[in-house]
């Protein structure tokens, strides 16, 4: 074990299904969060998906 094998970030769970299409991608990206919830989409749609609802979204000031 190296330095650099603590320091990488964790790989998603392998079987986080697509935020988009909801199939399940060993390459998925994390694209947001939401409800406590981290949110990740395939490489196919990690470009395309719209994130998590900003604040300005939301309606909140400020
Ligand atoms: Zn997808």
């Amino acid at each position: 074990m190296t330095r650099d094998s603590l320091t990488q970030p964790l790989p998603p769970p392998a079987d986080t299904p697509c935020a988009v299409c909801g199939r399940v991608s060993p390459a998925a990206v994390e694209i947001g969060y939401r409800d406590g919830t981290v949110l990740y989409a395939c490489p196919q749609h990690a470009g395309t998906a719209a994130p998590g609802p900003l604040p300005h979204e939301l309606g909140v000031a400020g």
